[in-house]
């Protein structure tokens, strides 16, 4: 018996092992050469936008709203399918999160939803490249207008594309994650996109305690030449050089990585095609996903039945995600269950299939077999 197959994990092979230990032996460990190299590269896929990078995705989506300017008294937009991060950040930060429901079929922030959610107080909407699947960005730039900020959280979705723009170049933040089952890792890390200049220098003070060291802008100037202030609130959100090499490392390979994954789509798509009972996720003719997840639904009430049956048969399957109002943290401030029924009705029948670019075609196949068993609930098969 092999262990569970987990529904995601890294790549990582001795060229991402080399290029950590170069930097390990050498005179930087965190801020050095390697974080200006990697957010130069990673500016190669936002199609230009400015990259800051951080230690983590969650870090990525506090420093986006904090550049923003969100505090207290401010509104938050946010569909609730997703990871609590994109919510939460923005109450640690003194907002007032609203849920705004997603689309059928892709689970993605709905741009009518988001309008309506809007007040003179809101100050970011943010949407949610859900699976890997970009949000409908036009849409919402419409829907909004131009007063609010639109926030992308792209955990899922480096390299992704939407009418053949890339994800990063879509809005007016974009977050990205570097956790090991995405897209790439650097184990934990994280990034803020930005096409404004502005912004950016405000995300990049802001994972650096709000430090400001360049003389023009000192309240002090002649204070001496060690002399540098905090002029607003910020955190210690950097990430290492020896993290930055590895995830220059990685984004060398972030195309063989999509390229295999969207090879596993199309097999699953073709496994499952004539299966009863489980819905394979749609697509729209404007995108070109970066598929982070293989996300399907299994009808009939069956989807706490299939996912027990799976694990039992050694299958990792996830459930992605529980609605975000949902967990207590949310209910205890009075946000209500049955408020985003699009989200509500999907969360009870996802199920998240093994997906990551390692995964061999025999394991595919046993992921495949098991769920048609399941389905049919006879007895499934424990041994790979
Ligand atoms: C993973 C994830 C995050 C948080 O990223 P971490 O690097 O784990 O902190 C935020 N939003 C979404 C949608 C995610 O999937």
């Amino acid at each position: 018996m092999t262990g569970l197959l987990p529904y995601g994990r890294q790549s990582v092979v001795e060229e991402d092992v080399a290029a950590v230990a170069e930097v390990l032996r050498g005179d930087w460990l965190t801020t050095g050469p390697q974080v200006t190299a990697f957010e130069e590269d990673l500016a190669g896929w936002t199609g230009g936008a400015g990259c800051a990078v951080v230690s983590n995705g969650t870090a990525a989506l506090h420093t986006a709203y904090a550049a923003a300017g969100v505090g207290p008294g401010d509104e938050v937009v946010v569909p609730p399918m997703t990871f609590a991060a994109t919510a939460s950040t923005a109450v640690a930060l003194g907002a007032t999160v609203v849920f705004a429901d997603v689309e059928e079929e892709t689970f993605t922030l709905d741009p009518a939803a988001a309008a309506a959610a809007v007040t003179p107080r809101t100050r970011v909407v943010s949407a949610v490249d859900y699976a890997g699947h970009p949000a409908d960005y036009d849409a919402l730039r419409a829907a909004l207008g131009r007063d609010v900020l639109l926030l992308a959280d792209a955990a899922h979705s480096i390299g992704a594309a939407y009418h053949d723009r890339p994800v990063g170049s879509l809005a007016d933040l974009t977050t990205f994650s570097f956790f090991p089952t995405k897209n790439l890792t650097t184990a934990e890390g994280g990034a803020v996109a930005a096409g404004d200049p502005a912004l950016l220098a405000r995300a990049r003070r802001f994972r650096n305690h709000g430090l400001v060291r360049e003389p023009a802008a000192l309240r002090a100037p002649d204070e001496g030449g060690w002399h540098q202030e905090v002029h607003e609130f910020g955190l210690n959100y950097r990430l290492p050089d020896v993290l930055c090499a590895l995830g220059r490392s990685q984004l060398r390979r972030l195309g063989d990585f999509l390229a295999a994954r969207a090879r596993l789509v199309a097999r699953y798509d073709e496994a499952l095609a004539d299966l009863p009972g489980v819905l394979r996720p749609a697509r729209r003719s404007w995108a070109r996903p970066a598929w982070h997840l293989y996300p399907v639904r299994i009808l009939d009430g069956r989807r706490r039945e299939v996912y027990d049956r799976m694990r039992a048969a050694g299958i990792g399957v996830q459930v992605n995600y529980l609605p975000v109002h949902w967990h207590p943290a949310f209910a205890d401030l009075g946000y209500r269950r049955g408020s985003c029924p699009v989200a509500e009705a999907f969360y009870a029948q996802q199920l998240s299939l093994p997906l990551y670019p390692d995964l061999t075609d025999a394991d595919q196949d046993r992921v495949v077999d098991a769920l048609a068993a399941a389905l049919r609930g006879t007895p499934v098969r424990t041994a790979a």
